[in-house]
């Protein structure tokens, strides 16, 4: 996780490995608001004793030790606890949303069983088979109001059988976390090219520590790897190609988001590998005026089954997200995984015997290919206007997510 010694020891390694290949990576230092998980604590002591298997949300405040009832809201709304005392108690609530109704995120779940009176929250996931769903309590940083845990689905069900059965529960917990602030380093990596006008191409290098990170996103900082290896065997660019492994994704896109702060004005064109698959197409993002060249390219290459060709489905929350809030044309490739590699999503399995090396071989190939098509040739990537890049989270349904998420940055 960003801001530890192990993913400071992590980005060294990077540097070594890098130099022995000879390539030259250097480190952008930033400031962010750091969480450090501690030694936290989750079991239900009455009218049995069992330890329940939990992941506490980042962002979570260190507490005392807390013994509680246990209560049942539901998803979590406000509504939710219209018959229920919340005062003092530990609220259980769904991780899942339903359908047809406005979307809770997490932060307002808590926000809410915060106001109800309620000492700590626990959200049931809706995967099942022992997982849990690491994820930040909030967007901003700052200490989640109370301890919220993620804990399982059969642990979920177990906790609600008995309360239908009459019997309120007692959970004990504790909250060993801390949040302080925090310094991380993005690492670089650039290849020169005739301008000085970049194509940054990246993907966030920390991960939840629970479980390896295998997948989100080791499987994109390998392929990132290996493009800057490609890649710089060349010297023929028009464009300066940067290959950044942006830091502090996980708890809040810190890392991108600082680099856009900082070299906004350097950047024609951002291309994210979070979690790629074997790739099928590209995702255009919203920039409409990439589908001719994306679509060109995609022709050109026949070693490759690319049944999604181009496509243009914007989203948010990974690290592409601050250079699109700029009109910053942005671009991912579209890709396929096996079940097994995103089942574990956050989760304590998310581990290195689930990756495929076909699959970071075949995705490296594409991008590089790519990239090579992008940045040799003096392209012109029109950057969309503020009204422009509006109209595009609107029209996919963003806009409100951002909203509450407190991440809409335009005054309309
Ligand atoms: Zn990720």
């Amino acid at each position: 996780m960003a801001g530890t010694i192990q993913n400071d020891k992590a980005l060294e390694i990077l540097q070594e490995e890098a130099k022995r290949d000879n390539l030259e990576i250097i480190f952008e230092e930033f400031n962010f608001p750091g969480w450090f998980r501690g030694n936290d604590s989750l079991a239900l002591i009455s009218p049995y004793y069992k330890a329940l298997r939990f992941v506490a949300l980042g962002y979570n405040p260190k507490s005392e030790k807390i013994t509680a009832p246990l209560i049942f809201a539901n998803y979590g709304y406000e509504e939710d606890y219209e018959n229920l005392d919340a005062k003092d108690k530990i609220v259980l609530v769904l991780q899942e949303r339903p359908k047809n109704r406005e979307e809770l995120l997490r932060y307002e779940a808590i926000e809410i069983a915060h106001q109800k009176g309620a000492k700590a929250i626990l959200f049931v996931n809706d995967k099942k088979g022992g997982l849990v769903l690491a994820g930040v309590g909030n967007f901003q940083g700052y200490p989640n109001p109370i301890p919220a845990f993620s804990i399982t689905y059969e642990d979920g069900q177990m906790l609600k059988r008995l309360l239908k059965n009459g019997i309120t529960p007692t959970v004990v917990l504790r909250s060993n976390s801390q949040c302080k602030e925090s310094t991380a380093r993005n690492a670089i990596l650039t290849i020169k090219g005739k301008s000085k006008k970049k194509i940054v191409v990246g993907g966030h290098f920390d991960s939840w520590d629970i479980g390896q990170g295998a997948v989100d996103n080791g499987v994109g900082i390998a392929v990132l790897y290996e493009v800057a290896r490609n890649l710089s065997r060349f010297n023929d660019f028009y464009y300066t190609i940067e290959i950044v492994w942006f830091n502090a994704e996980e708890l809040g896109l810190w890392g991108s988001k600082r680099y856009v702060e900082k070299h906004k004005n350097e950047v024609v064109l951002m291309l994210n590998l979070d979690m790629p698959g074997e790739p099928t197409g590209v995702n255009i993002m919203g920039f409409v005026e990439l589908d001719s060249i994306t679509r060109e390219f995609i022709y050109s290459l026949d070693g490759f089954d690319l049944k999604d060709s181009v496509k243009s489905q914007p989203w948010t929350n990974s690290d592409h997200m601050y250079f699109m809030f700029e009109g910053i044309p942005v671009i991912t490739t579209l890709g396929w995984m096996d079940e097994s590699m995103y089942r574990h999503y956050h989760d304590f399995g998310d581990t290195f015997d689930k990756v495929s090396k076909k699959l970071i071989s075949n995705s490296a190939a594409f991008v590089s290919l790519l990239v090579y098509r992008l940045a040799t040739t003096e392209i012109k990537f029109p950057r969309l206007g503020k009204d422009e890049v509006i109209e595009v989270l609107r029209k996919n349904g963003l806009d409100r997510r951002l909203k509450k998420q407190k991440e809409w940055k335009f005054d309309n």
